[in-house]
């Protein structure tokens, strides 16, 4: 028990020195418009390279952060430099910005949102937001307000991991998301036998009735690409394509899927 206090104080201790000294960076990774072929966006992810631990992942830095609090500055930051680099993207290339549910709390994020793209000057539709349903958990009236907010300033909002939280179908109902994205869980199987094909299906179709892009997460092979292209799925995101880069690779790799390379191109 105290080994374990131990370990966790050290961890937050050197996390808020990494954010004093910039230590953390943001790749980018490629969403590829199915029907086009081409990519239409790239998703900003948190890496966090420890000089001695070597790659640490956020899904092991984010939760710590939320608890002590820092993800509120962290945030701030990924929101502000994920739109400084995107202005400087061919104008129809999007970048999406996961949203802790813990950012909600703290009231300013519509202003913080507001503020990164004047400063940056990016169009507030080249922004997409992505969120969980834990969003939905406390503070439900609150947190649907600032939804609407957000959405007001012509920023997207999407619902990220669908599939794995909890009563997903009445939070359809209760905000106008943007996009769906099908959590990587049931893309992994779909080329086996398994339910899997079932759900893609499901959600895939439930995306067109309601006029909400679905994406598919996690897409590793030609054969899953090839089942979610048949279940009408708009876009995917995986290591087939590329896993999250450094943003001076995203030349490069607009270069390889189709799209002009940079604004001067
Ligand atoms: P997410 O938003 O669902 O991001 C997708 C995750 O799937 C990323 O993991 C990505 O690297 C991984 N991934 C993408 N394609 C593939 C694939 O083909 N195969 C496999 N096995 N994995 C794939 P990553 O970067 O480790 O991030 C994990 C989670 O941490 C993210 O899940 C997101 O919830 C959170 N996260 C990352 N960056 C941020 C951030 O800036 N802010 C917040 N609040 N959360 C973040
Ligand atoms: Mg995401
Ligand atoms: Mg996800």
């Amino acid at each position: 028990m105290d080994q374990q206090v131990q370990r966790r104080r050290e961890m937050e201790l050197d996390m808020r020195r990494a954010f004093a000294s910039s230590e953390f960076e943001l790749h980018y990774q490629p969403l590829v418009d199915i029907a086009s072929d081409k990519i239409s966006g790239f998703e900003a992810l948190l890496r966090w390279p420890h000089p001695g631990k070597g790659k640490i992942s956020p899904a092991e830095f984010i939760p710590l952060a939320e608890e002590i609090g820092l993800i509120g500055p962290i945030g701030e930051w990924v929101l502000r430099e994920a739109c400084n680099e995107a202005v400087n993207w061919p104008s129809e290339i999007k970048v999406a910005v996961n949203l802790s549910p813990v950012q909600f709390r703290s009231r300013n994020l519509v202003q913080v949102v507001i503020s990164a793209l004047a400063n940056s000057g990016l169009a507030p539709t080249r922004l997409e937001l992505e969120i969980t349903e834990s969003v939905f958990l406390a503070e439900t009236e609150a947190n649907l307000a600032i939804l609407h907010q957000l959405r007001e300033l012509g920023v997207s909002i999407s619902l990220d991991d669908f599939g794995t939280g909890y009563s997903s179908l009445s939070y359809l109902r209760s905000f106008p998301f943007d996009k769906i994205k099908i959590d990587r869980s049931f893309v992994k199987d779909l080329a086996k036998p398994s339910d899997c094909g079932a759900i893609v299906r499901a959600i895939s179709g439930l995306g067109r009735s309601l006029n909400i892009t679905t994406t598919a997460e996690g897409v590793e092979t030609t054969e899953q690409l090839d089942w979610l292209r048949a279940e009408g799925c708009n876009e995917v995101q995986g290591f087939l394509f590329s896993g999250a880069r450094p943003s001076v690779e995203v030349g490069q790799l607009l270069v390889r899927f189709g799209a002009r390379a940079s604004k001067a191109a």
